[in-house]
């Protein structure tokens, strides 16, 4: 783990410390027996307080697509309304088709957030039985106006309003019950700070009763199956159960960082690469006002070689910062600030970013 290596600057997955690989260095257990209960009910209350619900916290062994497409499996019944805004929620679309459903785009163009106004002219035509949106749409650097989309939701009770906070979830505060999000899902391997493998989950009381009405869920990422599992702080089949180990470990030190502190770190993070990419000359990608917390996608305004300034970084200081996702692929270039980052680490990136480009 800390033989050398190339550091992550990308936007997951991110960087993982030794330590929370030494923690998923456990003996194996069984996982139908008290030794795994305990671990899952251990950190249940943890997980619960860390996504700011009262619903049950599930734990699929799956990337988060594994879940993004269990949403929509398991809550649509009319039509979704699948909000593009970026390659993960433009793709969104295209897994809701492939399971069968009746689905719109409410689409803009990349760099552009999803406005309130625009998801409620839609659910206004009364089509619609769950909506779609990426909280923060990670190939574009774009953070999502989720509180203000939520209040409109608040009017479409009967609407199930699936959040994917893959990029977002611990980094920024997301009040998941006040908001009344049905589905709130992660990957681990963004701001969790863990290798890939595991998504997190919470699905609300309405939508495990959606659920019951929706046929053709499957078995594996059956919500009805998680749930049953969950009663008994078990989950439906065999987890990759040296992730829980590393989330009990990461869990615990989010508490002992406090909340509050980690949200600020990651503000602050954030601040000092946008202020990096200003002082280059650079824009942002994102609209003014919308830019994530977790990652800066800057705008390749003044036309460097991307791929040349990102194999000089990997060259020269073993770090690896990612050069733009899909069809902004070279007219933008991102670098993720989540996890374990600090600011402190933050401020020994930006001389090398700074050494690169004037080698350019
Ligand atoms: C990374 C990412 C995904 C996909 O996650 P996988 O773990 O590859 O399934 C989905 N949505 C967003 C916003 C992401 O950043």
């Amino acid at each position: 783990m800390t033989k050398p290596h190339v550091k992550l600057h990308i936007p997951g997955p991110v960087e993982v410390s030794a330590d929370t690989f030494c923690a998923m260095s456990q003996p194996m257990i069984g996982h139908r027996g008290t030794g795994f209960q305990d671990l899952y009910a251990n950190i249940q209350p943890k997980l619960r307080q860390v996504l700011n619900t009262q619903n049950p916290v599930f734990l699929s062994t799956s990337s988060a697509w594994g879940v993004m497409e269990a949403a929509v499996r398991n809550l649509v019944g009319k039509k979704v309304l699948n909000c593009c805004c970026g390659a993960f929620s433009d793709k969104w679309l295209d897994v809701s088709k492939r399971c069968g459903k009746e689905a719109e785009a409410l689409k803009v163009d990349w760099g552009r957030p999803i406005l309130p106004e625009q998801i409620d002219a839609k659910l206004k035509t009364g089509q619609f039985d769950a909506i779609t949106l990426v909280h923060n749409e990670t190939s574009t650097g774009v953070m999502n106006p989720l509180a203000d989309i939520a209040a409109v939701m608040k009017k479409y009770p009967d609407v199930m309003f699936v959040v994917d906070t893959v990029s977002s979830m611990t980094a920024i505060k997301i009040d998941t019950d006040a908001l009344g999000i049905d589905v709130m899902l992660a990957g681990v391997q963004k701001a969790w700070a863990l290798p890939p493998g595991l998504a997190i989950f919470a699905v609300s009381d309405r939508a495990l009763k959606k659920a019951e009405t929706i046929p053709g869920r499957g078995y594996y990422f059956d919500f009805l199956e998680f749930k049953a599992n969950h009663d008994k702080n078990m989950t439906p089949s065999t987890p990759s159960i040296p992730h829980i180990y590393g989330l009990q470990f990461k869990l615990d030190q989010m508490l002992a960082e406090g909340l509050d502190n980690r949200y600020a770190r990651h503000l602050k993070m954030a601040q000092m690469v946008r202020d990096w990419a200003k002082k280059n000359g650079f824009e942002l990608f994102p609209q003014a006002g919308y830019e994530s917390v977790t990652l800066t996608c800057v705008k390749n305004n003044r036309n460097i070689d991307v791929a040349k300034f990102q194999k000089a970084i990997k060259d020269k200081y073993k770090v690896l910062i990612d050069g733009g996702y899909g069809q902004i692929k070279g007219k933008s270039f991102r670098i993720g600030h989540m996890g374990d980052e600090t600011p402190d680490t933050i401020a020994q990136l930006l001389p090398m970013l700074d050494d690169c480009l004037k080698g350019l």
